[in-house]
């Protein structure tokens, strides 16, 4: 069973062949650091930390590029604002990165270049490209020239004739077509700059993709990727820069994950609706993110809603309630283990489904849900009895736990303390679900008084009370209540 995956050249799903066998080059489009990233930033490092993993656990060795972009208008008109260097911006908003990074306990990627470290091989690039007579120098200004690449609109499926008119494209009288994209540039007064044959300069955006390419990884890779709104002009811009250069193609596969909604609205300025990843990590948890975006396709369009977060919440509480409970067992019986052979081969055969899942170009949203119908699976086990939890159980808990750290590993979920987010995530939903709080407490206190009086209907009341609020009496939390999730 191959992986395939779906090709934005070609508009299809393709089976994926390395260029070297068992070795993947994977560069990922990485964020301009200007400031803090909002969640939509998040789903391609959340994304791809699985698409890697993954590869890698089907045999593949994964060489995982993702840059900085250090140099860019938003950053030095930061830098401008504050009175400080352009760099000094931009090594502030890489550590707050990084710091998100971390929180989400994704897997440190292979390299992370800065543009500001690839100034000789961007300059190399340009000289190379004029040499070729593929770009042009105006006034210290160098423009990549379109009509030398026919394969211009290869990823976009934009043709040179519907981009004269200028629409999407730069209006600049030094241009000898409209779509000329700009290599290099004079840096104005104040802008970071470096010595280059066209005099005193800074590169254009494209080009530092295609620069940190080449060093790190060569004229070919196998897969690149990011999102959508990058397709045009940046992705078919270092299409024509590297292709241009080499006479080689530049990536075979190429891998976009789509927009973030927050509910039916896009994200974006004007409406006020741009939440930080790390806004939505101090309001949830990180765990909340990554589910929420592993439980949709990554092509799809995601809505990130109250509602998709409530089912978040519930599912990650009753996956973490089954590993609590699975490690309680593991503790509490001491007689040595023996999973039940049915069992073990339940969660092969999940095993299976996920595979076929993910090989077929990355489907997070069923290998979610496989996840969710093992938890359900070990669930009816027969837990309920403490007393009489045995050997069996353990070995089962032993092979749920082994099984459920694999797939957390290669997500980045379910490796919190199941006790301290089982305990958060009861606090969210008190909070989602406005529940009063001192209410409850009243009546919880107030039924246990009733059963130390052995006043048992009264208890029962209470409790009937209590379920009809949407609150169940759990011995496994600290405070012995917990707010009922809806099974989902
Ligand atoms: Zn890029």
């Amino acid at each position: 069973m191959a992986l395939v995956v779906y090709n934005t050249l070609t508009n299809k799903k393709e089976k994926f062949v390395s260029i070297e066998e068992d070795k993947v080059k994977l560069y990922l489009c990485g964020p301009t650091v200007y400031d803090l990233l909002h969640i939509g930033n998040f789903r391609g490092p959340i994304t791809f930390n699985l698409m890697r993993n993954w590869m890698e656990f089907i045999g593949y060795d994964v060489n995982f590029v993702y840059n900085y972009t250090d140099i860019d208008d938003k950053i030095i008109n930061k830098a401008i604002d504050e009175g400080v260097e352009s760099s000094v911006i931009s090594e502030r908003y890489i550590q707050e990165f990084e710091k998100d990074f971390n929180r989400l306990g994704l897997r440190a990627h292979t390299h992370n270049p800065r543009v500001s470290e690839y100034m000789d091989s961007i300059i190399n690039i340009v000289k190379e490209l004029i040499a070729k007579g593929k770009a042009y120098e105006v006034d210290g200004e160098v423009f990549f020239e379109i009509k030398t690449f026919d394969d211009y609109g290869k990823l976009s499926k934009n043709k040179l004739e519907d981009l004269q008119a200028g629409q999407r494209v730069e209006i600049d009288e030094k241009k000898r077509h409209p779509a000329d994209f700009v290599l290099w540039k004079p840096s104005k007064p104040g802008e970071p700059r470096w010595n280059s044959p066209w005099g005193e300069g800074r590169p254009g955006w494209h080009i530092e993709c295609s620069a940190m390419i080449k060093s790190l990884l060569g004229d070919t890779i196998d897969i690149h990727g990011g999102g959508i709104d990058l397709i045009f002009p940046h992705h078919e811009c270092e299409i024509a820069q590297g292709e241009g250069c080499s006479d080689k193609t530049y990536c075979n596969y190429w891998i976009h994950n789509n927009f973030i909604n927050m509910g039916d609205e896009k994200m974006s300025k004007s409406l006020g609706n741009i939440i930080s990843g790390r806004a939505f990590m101090d309001e949830y948890h990180p765990e909340i993110l990554k589910y929420v975006f592993l439980s949709a396709h990554y092509r799809s369009v995601l809505s990130v809603s109250n509602e998709k977060i409530l089912q978040a919440v519930s599912a990650l509480n009753r996956i973490y309630s089954a590993i609590l409970l699975a490690k309680e067992t593991v503790e509490q019986v001491a007689d040595k283990s023996n999973a039940d052979a049915g069992f073990v081969k339940k969660l092969e055969q999940f095993d299976n489904k996920i595979k076929k899942s993910l090989n077929d170009d990355f489907n997070t949203a069923d290998f979610i849900s496989y996840v969710f119908e093992a938890v359900r699976t070990f669930n009816a086990l027969g837990f309920a009895n403490k007393a009489k939890r045995n050997v069996v159980h353990k070995g089962n808990s032993e092979a749920f736990l082994a099984w459920i750290e694999k797939y957390g590993k290669m997500s980045a979920l379910f490796y919190e303390n199941p006790k301290t987010i089982l305990s958060e995530l009861d606090d969210m939903l008190i909070r989602l679900r406005d529940i009063d709080k001192e209410k409850v407490e009243t009546l919880v206190q107030k039924r246990n008084q009733a059963r130390t009086d052995k006043n048992w209907d009264e208890a029962d009341s209470i409790r009937q009370e209590l379920e009809a609020l949407g609150i169940e009496l759990y011995d496994g939390s600290a405070r012995g209540w917990r707010v009922r999730v809806s099974e989902s």
